[in-house]
């Protein structure tokens, strides 16, 4: 279905947008509707996110958490994730709205930014396991945006709102929801890898007092340099938590086992195969 101006029902249009969809879009300040659409929304937040608006706020993740987002479980995936808090008004306004805009706009999360737009990846049922994007277009009436000659394609309006360097750091979450989905969505994480999976996707400073101040240096084997980016650079560990969950949780190859380690863990796998052969 082609975009031809004509008057949709608010919601989720039911088409599939790929990079090269056109539409026809314009937000600015000034329009009527400014800042309609920032009150009442369920905005989950990605890693990137958190680091970037927890930054632009000065807080530490802990502050940021406790005091901007709730907790929410993904329904099918049943991985824990945040929320954006809406403030307890009438409108249940974002708490970032001001009548200027935006007051963290250079830093918004990555709905905000694909807005109308939306990533079918963020959909659960929609996860591709195939890793191809695509996207669907929400129109909702309070929106006057639509009503432009402005045309875009999804590749265009990507650069233009900046999500490409959103995408690009979120990707080990990203592959993991995948593998997660590749693993069945009835296969249940351990309470345990669920814990390890909300440390990593949402808070950096307790991931880095993992790495340095547990036991975690002593079984894993981590070049020097990348150890010191993983101390210095939040990125670099974010990175490195979705390759070490990978690792841990779904025997990907990326972070690897100290050999004594290994060593031990096959020993004890010998051991438990005789018990479990005598017992037969
Ligand atoms: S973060 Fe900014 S753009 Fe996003 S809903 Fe809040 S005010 Fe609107
Ligand atoms: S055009 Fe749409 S996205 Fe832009 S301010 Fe208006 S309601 Fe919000």
């Amino acid at each position: 279905m082609q975009n031809t101006g004509e008057t949709y029902q608010d919601g989720i249009e039911p088409r599939k947008y790929t990079a090269e969809s056109r539409f026809k879009f314009a937000c600015h300040k000034g329009m009527e509707c400014y800042t309609h659409c920032c009150s009442d929304l369920n905005i989950t937040l990605t890693p990137y996110d958190i680091i970037r608006m927890k930054n632009r706020l000065g807080l530490t993740c802990d502050q940021f958490l406790a005091i901007y987002t709730k907790p929410e479980m993904l329904v099918r995936t049943r991985l824990p994730v945040v929320t954006l808090k809406m403030l307890d008004d009438d409108k249940k306004s974002c708490p970032f709205i001001t009548p200027e805009g935006c007051a963290i706009y250079e830093d918004r999360p990555l709905s905000c930014r694909y807005y109308p737009l939306g990533m079918a990846a963020f959909r659960e049922q929609e996860i591709q396991p195939t890793g191809e994007d695509f996207y669907f277009m929400v129109r909702e009436s309070h929106c006057l945006g639509f009503q432009t000659d402005k045309e875009w394609t999804v590749r265009e309006w990507r650069k233009d709102q900046g999500v490409e360097i959103y995408d690009e750091i979120n990707q080990g979450w990203m592959e993991f929801m995948l593998r997660k989905k590749s693993f069945g969505f009835q296969a249940e994480l351990s309470e345990e890898s669920r814990k390890m999976f909300f440390m990593v996707s949402s808070n950096v400073d307790t991931l880095r007092r993992f790495i340095f101040e547990s036991s975690f240096l002593d079984k894993y084997d981590v070049e020097k340099d990348l150890l010191e980016q993983i101390r210095t650079d939040e990125v670099v560990r974010l990175r490195f938590g979705f390759d070490w969950l990978q690792s841990a949780l779904f025997g990907a190859d990326k972070v690897k086992l100290k050999e004594h380690v290994l060593n031990a863990h096959k020993e004890q796998a010998q051991k438990a195969m005789k018990a479990a052969k005598t017992r037969c």
